[in-house]
Parts: C-alpha cells; structure tokens; sequence
C-alpha cells in the first residue's frame, strides 16, 4: 500500500486530570498509526490500556494532549461525517424505534435529507433487521440493538468506520454469527474500519492488521499483519493461525500478568 493513508496518527498522548484524586493520568503515550483506505484494522490490548481513547480521538469526541492526528490530510477538530461510531454499549434512544434511532445517523446531516427514508430502509436491510423498524430497543436481544447501532453508523454511508469492542456485550453464538456477518457487510461497502477488541480470535477473524497495544502507559507494542486466506474462522486448526494466536497472547501476557497482579500506573 503505497498510497496516502486515510487516518495518519502521530506521537499521540493523551491525558486525564482525575477529579477524584487531582492527579493526572496517562491514557496513552507515542502513539504512530497509519489506516489505509478500505483496510480492515483491528486494534488488540487488555483493558485500560487506552484504546477506547484513541479511537474517541479519531472520533473528534476526546482532544489529545499531544501529538497529530489527521483523516485524509486535514487535521481532526471534532466529530465529522465522514467519521461514524458504533459504540460497545449500543447508545440507542430507548424511546425512539429502530427506525427512528437509525434515523438519528442523519439528522445531523441536511445534505442527506432527501431520500433519508430509502436509506435508512437499505440500512435496515443490510444489518437483517428487516421486519423489526417498528420494534423499540427493550424489544430486542443485545445482539438486535447492536444491529441498529451499525445500521445508524452505515446510514450517512461514512468512509470510515471506528467500532468500539461492538460485540463485546453479545453473548458467545451471536458474536460469532455477527462476526460473519460484519465481515460480509464491509466487504461488500469498502468501509475503512478501525476495530478495537480484547479477543485474540476476533482480533485475527476481521483484522487485515492487527495494533497490538500494551498498557502503563498505553502505546502501541506491535503491528502484525494477518496473511491468512478469509473466512479465517474456516482455518482456526491450521498451523499459521496457531502460530499467530500464540504470537499475540505472547505479546499480551506480559500485560495480563501484570494486571493480573494489580500493577498501577
Ligand atoms: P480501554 O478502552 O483500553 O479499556 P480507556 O481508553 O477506556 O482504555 O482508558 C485508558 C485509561 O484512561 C484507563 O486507566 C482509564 O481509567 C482512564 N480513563 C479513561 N477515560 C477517562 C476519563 N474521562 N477521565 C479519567 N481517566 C480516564
Ligand atoms: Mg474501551
């Protein structure tokens, strides 16, 4: 990939004033990223270990200390609408139905007015929640909500997609099927996805690369990239895939034992 990347990040640090104590705290330090147009990245670390602030960064939501950040070329200042979010909490309007809450992926956009309704209707589609846009959220499994929170991200048709642990809250059987499914769905859109999970295996099913992060101070430890042929769930039992997983819990057990212990910062 010789060309320029779409998301450039440089030198990041980030970090919070803690109310609580008054002392301040390192999120991240250092970080270099670069994501290239329609790359599938899958960023892989133990929690706490910043991930969630770098990709709210690259949302435009969390300002960094330091550092540059930039999505093709232009410096990031805040939210833009070739950025979208799909949040591990899911984050729909309990009181909006699916169809209004994937509606709400337009409304800060007048140029997309016309025609909303036939997006949103493909939105729909293209998550399988056909037959459900007049359900409300507390009618539906975990995995059905984190189903409108994709539609919602895919209706403005972002460039962009920046995915926070979405299936982290889905139980084990729908994680797999949405992992599948997700895997289709970006294939068949060109998205650029940025993906964040704590799952080794995840991390390897969806990444064309995967960020390796370490925590205290987050940064990044490793990028590895995944050379193996697609859908990676069908080559689990092969030997690459073995070598890869091993690779990377390597990577992060260093980590683990430490959190293990209680290791602060
Ligand atoms: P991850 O997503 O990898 O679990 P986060 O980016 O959420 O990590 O958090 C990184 C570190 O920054 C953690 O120690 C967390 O407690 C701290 N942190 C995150 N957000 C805030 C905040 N708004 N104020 C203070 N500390 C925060
Ligand atoms: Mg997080």
């Amino acid at each position: 990939m010789a060309n320029d990347p779409i998301i450039r990040i440089r030198d990041l640090s980030v970090r919070y004033h803690v109310a609580r104590t008054g002392a301040w705290l390192t999120a991240v330090r250092h970080v270099d990223l670069d994501v290239y147009e329609g790359e599938f990245l899958t960023v892989l670390g133990p929690s706490g270990c910043g991930k969630t602030t770098v990709l709210n960064c690259l949302a435009g939501l969390v300002a960094p200390t330091s550092g540059e950040l930039a999505v093709d070329g232009r410096p990031v200042t805040g939210p833009g609408p070739e950025r979208a979010v799909v949040f591990q909490d899911y984050a729909l309007l309990p009181w909006r139905t699916v169809t209004d809450n994937v509606r709400f992926g337009l409304e800060m956009q007048p140029r997309l007015r016309a025609g909303a309704d036939e997006r949103i209707a493909e939105a729909i589609q293209l998550v399988g929640l056909a037959g459900f846009e007049h359900s409300y959220p507390r009618e539906l499994s975990g995995g059905m909500q984190q189903r409108v929170g994709l539609a919602r991200a895919l209706v403005a048709d972002p460039r962009i997609l920046l995915m926070d642990e979405p299936l982290g809250a889905v139980d084990a059987l729908t994680r797999e099927v949405m992992r599948a499914e997700l895997e289709r769905i970006i294939a068949a859109t060109g998205k650029t996805v940025v993906f964040i999970t704590h799952g080794i295996d995840e991390a390897i099913q969806l990444g064309d690369r995967i960020a390796v992060f370490s925590s205290h101070p987050g940064t990044i430890k490793e990028i590895v990239p995944v050379d193996l042929p697609r859908p990676r769930s069908a080559h689990a039992n092969t030997t690459a895939y073995q070598d890869l997983r091993h690779h990377l819990w390597k990577c992060l057990e260093a980590d683990a034992t430490a959190a293990a212990m209680g290791a602060t910062e």
